[in-house]
């Protein structure tokens, strides 16, 4: 029997690459294969057991249904096993390390999750009457105060519903102040090279013309080149701190000062604000605008795990221009503001119908209070920590974008040191699948070549951290051996081997007939 790096039996011989043992139904170990839900049910089944209506439903007339709608009939224990089944075959960050950059996988805290779960919170219906919602109210106006707090800026918009809806109200909230201060015709808004992709997409959808702005040797905005795209068109800039690269910008005291100079405002994109809160205000720095990830910095769930939020802070230049609702203190309580009328008549409109992610506010807010101001210090500072020491360890092997002094909260590495091993950046991320690992992001930002972007966050222990560099620094051995196999295959021993992401991305197959039942997928092009 052979043994792992770390000591103990691999798997039979040849799992890797070669025929290696395959079961007779397509399970693996305890795991079972599992079809689609409408492959499993049949029609005459369900979970509830409900007696005869004595009545006939005849009211509908000829709208009445002549067929059934072909829904999958399923009994309870079945239900529980289908998702049960399909959550195995996904990653979860209570799994394993989920090191996506720029995504912020952190640690979702348990107490969060009871806090949203009170019947108080959970059972709330948007439309109840504000006096017995006063609870709920008080929690917004409380979240409200520590993100201002937090970013040292005088007022916050709550409704965004995730980062990017956030950039969509930051920016229509500077168009709507700059046609209010007659500077409607400004049209161009400057986005770093490195830049998100939701960045430049928000500022199209606005109705903006993107003009980049090119990137120094050492990952940051190159001054000289805003300086001279800064003009009387211009609307704003989008600038992310710390930036894609996991770089802080040095000069973004002068970059806000240049931008106002111009009569632009500064948008910032806050999705890294992990990095930096309670160490930084971005009110001090100039912005006029950033939303925050409250499913990133203020760990509520994402991804596959949750709907996120996004509240967007503002400056006093914008606070006027904030969307519709948002919470006042008053001598009878608490009141949530929805007319545009008074006070309110320069918001721009609504992000959303009624007032946001309130689960997601109860969430991030109790993150605060159990981590304290000085605890939120140390968010920063551990998230921070531990991207340097991936980047310190990982060094050894594989190649730093901007090796250059210390990074913030994500390690960025380009793929140089693959160089001449035939093995590719998506390559070795699918080879880390094999070795238990989620991938890193790959390919992003599109400025570094072959980009391998590494965001441990700041929940995940030394331990954690060591195993993940052990496995990475054992998988890069093996593609400076030349055994270029073991990642052109990857992954051997994922549910799924590698999928065609780009056709899958271009020509989803989002609907399943009932005569598809039983018959093998016609081949995507014939669709
Ligand atoms: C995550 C992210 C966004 C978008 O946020 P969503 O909540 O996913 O819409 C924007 N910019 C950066 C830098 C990000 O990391």
């Amino acid at each position: 029997m052979t043994m792992l790096n770390v000591g103990r039996p691999t798997r039979p011989e040849g799992a890797v690459g070669g025929a290696g043992h395959t079961s007779l139904g397509g399970g693996r170990g305890l795991l079972q294969d599992e079809p689609l839900i409408f492959e499993l049910g049949g029609w005459d089944k369900t979970g509830v057991d409900l007696p005869a209506a004595d009545q006939d439903a005849s009211d509908l007339g000829d709208l009445v249904r002549s067929a059934p709608i072909g829904l999958p009939g399923l009994s309870e224990p079945e239900t529980m096993r289908h998702y049960v089944r399909l959550s195995q075959k996904n990653h979860a960050i209570d799994l394993a390390l989920y090191p996506l950059g720029s995504c912020t996988m952190k640690h979702n805290p348990r107490l969060n999750e009871k806090m949203a779960r009170l019947a108080g919170f959970a059972d709330l219906h948007p439309l109840a009457p504000q006096s017995t919602v006063q609870g709920a109210l008080a929690l917004m106006d409380r979240l409200a105060h520590w993100l201002k707090t937090l970013t040292g800026m005088p007022a916050v918009a709550l409704s965004p519903k995730a980062g990017a809806h956030g950039e969509l109200c930051g920016l229509l909230s500077i168009r709507a102040a700059h046609e209010a201060n007659g500077q409607g015709h400004r049209r161009t808004v400057l986005v770093p090279t490195s830049a998100h992709g939701t960045n430049p997409a928000t500022a199209a959808f606005v109705g903006y013309s993107v003009v980049e702005i090119a990137q120094t040797e050492d990952g940051r905005v190159d001054i000289a080149d805003l300086a001279a795209k800064l003009s009387p068109d211009v609307a704003a800039i989008m600038v992310t701190n710390p930036n894609t690269c996991g770089l802080f910008e040095r000069e973004v005291i002068e970059i806000g000062r240049l931008t106002h100079e111009a009569g632009a405002y500064f948008y910032c994109d806050g999705a890294n604000f992990n990095a930096i809160v309670g160490r930084v205000r971005p009110g001090d720095l100039g912005v006029d605008a950033m939303h925050i990830n409250l499913h990133k910095t203020f760990s509520t769930p994402h991804g596959g795990g949750g709907p996120g939020a996004g509240p967007v802070v503002l400056s006093a230049a914008l606070a006027p221009f904030a969307p519709a609702p948002w919470v006042v203190a008053g001598e009878d309580g608490f009141e949530l503001v929805e007319e545009a009328e008074g006070e309110a008549a320069q918001a721009f409109g609504r992000m959303s119908a009624f007032h946001g992610q309130m689960g997601m506010f109860v969430r991030a807010y109790a993150y605060m209070l159990s981590h304290g101001a000085d605890g939120l210090r140390q968010v920063a500072e551990d998230a921070v920590l531990n991207a340097n020491y991936l980047k310190a360890r990982l060094s050894s092997v594989m190649s730093p974008a901007f090796p250059e002094g210390p990074c913030m909260h994500e390690a960025l590495f380009d793929d140089g040191w693959l160089d001449g091993t035939g093995v590719t950046t998506l390559d070795f991320a699918k080879a880390m699948i094999d070795e238990g690992f989620h991938p890193m992001t790959m390919y992003f930002p599109l400025v570094v070549h072959g980009a391998m972007l590494i965001e441990p966050t700041e929940t995940e222990p030394k331990q954690e951290l060591d195993r993940f560099c052990e496995a990475l620094i054992a998988l890069a051995g093996a593609a400076k051996a030349g055994e270029v196999d073991r990642f052109k295959g990857a992954p051997y021993l994922a549910p799924m081997r590698r999928l065609d992401e780009t056709l899958a991305a271009r020509k989803p197959r989002l609907t399943w007939r009932s005569d598809d039942k039983g018959v093998s997928p016609a081949p995507l092009a014939a669709e």
